[in-house]
């Protein structure tokens, strides 16, 4: 479909959706330039709003501000934010119900953490702020040169069944001109029939996780295809990357074999979009949606350079967040970009690093697409899958009260069907699941699949057990 006429179904979609996207795109395209002071009174002004509204339309924030003797007028300036005690994900897991102001306004509703953490997580969006996420990485792909309704490519993830709504949404993808592959399961012959559907599909983006496209890469080269032919005949212009840490050298990586750009983002989805880099490589804040702080992990003080990154949402009030630790490592910069625009800037050093599992058959399964078999069956609160060689597989798992008698048998069963596999599966409850070094949680450890990554060019088939 042509860009014009795919932005303007877009366009049409939100609208039927109650969602503002568009003039809040429009107020995004002109905060971005200005000068700072009028940029943090306008953060200031929205951290105000969103403070009455926690105060007088959530228990939760009502009970927790005056617990701590904070009053709805307590912010005077964006310093006074420090007042707040910090939160994190526990205490939204204990209170999500009592955080929500459900007449906020149209399509107040719960979702679902999918691709992030492996500890699952429910939250509550609503048009207004799905309209501030969506116009926020509008203005980001337009940084690099990607405007609403060129044909973008997911190279993502899929339930296992598409229901009717998953239709629906498919049948109005074509239409705004995204276009998606599944990247959770590869194996060298879908990597071929993927980029052949590439190259007649002509994307101008390609999105998804780094490890999806430097595992591609790895099997393409292996079967002699050559990626740098989307970009020389097919319109391929850029690559986005999201949801795990891009390191530099899969950044070259990926961005050798493409032969185009890489650029990065940044976000959790309880939080929002944090962070979209410019055609600098600089990853800029979303600073008019959210407020960044670090601290140090162990002492909970505030840091200068690197710490956990801290957010506070102040777009969307339908489920407020103030000082939000999220387990991520990060440095907060404030120097000038060459772009000129007046953002602040985030350098992402300890995010998620997502691992692979390997089939017996010799499918390379990624990470979170195991979150799709825990989402399945209730109770389970954390995870993590663990493969020490090929043809076994153990699931952790760290249920509640909720989790069925037969869950056990669920999970097998979840597992069998996605997987496609003769695999062993091997489930084990367990008190909990200690975080690596690093504080951070890894859903998925695999040897066979560490041996055979490694940043190893020279990619080989794994063996078949
Ligand atoms: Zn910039």
């Amino acid at each position: 479909m042509h860009p014009l006429l795919a932005r303007t179904c877009f366009r049409i979609q939100e609208r039927l959706l109650g969602r503002k996207t568009f003039s809040i795109y429009h107020e995004l395209i002109q905060s971005q330039w200005w000068p700072r002071e009028k940029l943090d009174a306008l953060r200031l002004q929205r951290l105000q709003h969103v403070v009455r509204i926690a105060y007088n339309h959530t228990s939760f924030w009502r009970g927790f501000m005056d617990k701590h003797g904070l009053r709805p007028d307590a912010i005077g300036s964006l310093d006074d934010l420090r007042r707040f005690p910090l939160i994190d994900k526990q205490v939204l897991r204990d209170n999500r119900e009592d955080m929500v102001w459900r007449e906020e306004g149209p399509r107040v509703g719960l979702v679902r953490t999918s691709g992030s953490t492996n500890e699952a997580l429910q939250f509550y969006t609503s048009s207004t702020r799905e309209a501030h996420i969506n116009a926020a990485r509008m203005r980001g792909h337009e940084w690099v040169g990607v405007r609403r309704g060129e044909k973008e490519m997911y190279f993502w993830g899929s339930p296992v069944e598409l229901g009717k709504q998953d239709r629906i949404k498919h049948f109005r993808d074509r239409l705004i001109n995204d276009g998606l592959t599944n990247g959770f399961e590869l194996t060298p012959q879908r990597v071929a029939d993927y980029i052949e559907y590439w190259k007649r599909w002509r994307p101008k983006c390609i999105f998804g996780y780094p490890s999806s496209f430097v595992l591609l890469i790895n099997m393409a080269r292996a079967q002699n295809i050559d990626l740098s032919v989307l970009s020389i005949r097919c319109g391929l212009k850029v690559i986005c990357t999201t949801s795990e840490m891009l390191t530099d050298v899969d950044r070259k990586i990926i961005a050798d074999a493409f032969g185009v750009p890489v650029y990065d983002s940044y976000g959790l989805r309880e939080a929002g979009l944090i962070g979209h880099e410019c055609d600098r490589h600089i990853m800029h804040t979303m600073d008019e949606q959210v407020i960044l702080e670090t601290i140090d992990p162990e002492t909970l003080r505030l840091t200068d350079g690197e710490g956990e990154l801290v957010v506070t949402n102040i777009m969307g009030p339908a489920m407020p967040l103030f000082r939000y630790r999220t387990g991520d490592i990060v440095t907060l910069g404030h120097a000038p970009c060459p772009c000129g625009r007046t953002l602040y800037s985030i350098t992402i050093s300890g995010g998620r690093i997502a691992d692979f599992i390997i089939t017996c058959e010799g499918k390379w399964v990624v990470g979170y697409s195991f979150i799709y078999i825990c989402r399945s069956i209730k109770g389970i609160v954390k995870f993590q899958v663990i493969q020490d060689r090929i043809g076994e597989i153990r699931f952790c798992l760290v249920t509640d009260e909720s989790f069925p008698a037969d869950g056990v048998q669920q999970v097998e069963k979840a597992a069998r069907a996605r997987l496609q596999s003769t695999d062993d599966i091997i489930v084990e409850l367990m008190d909990d699941i200690a975080p690596a070094p690093s504080g951070k949680y890894r859903p998925v450890i695999s040897k066979p699949a560490q041996e055979f990554r490694g940043g190893n060019l020279g990619f080989t088939a794994p063996p078949v057990a």
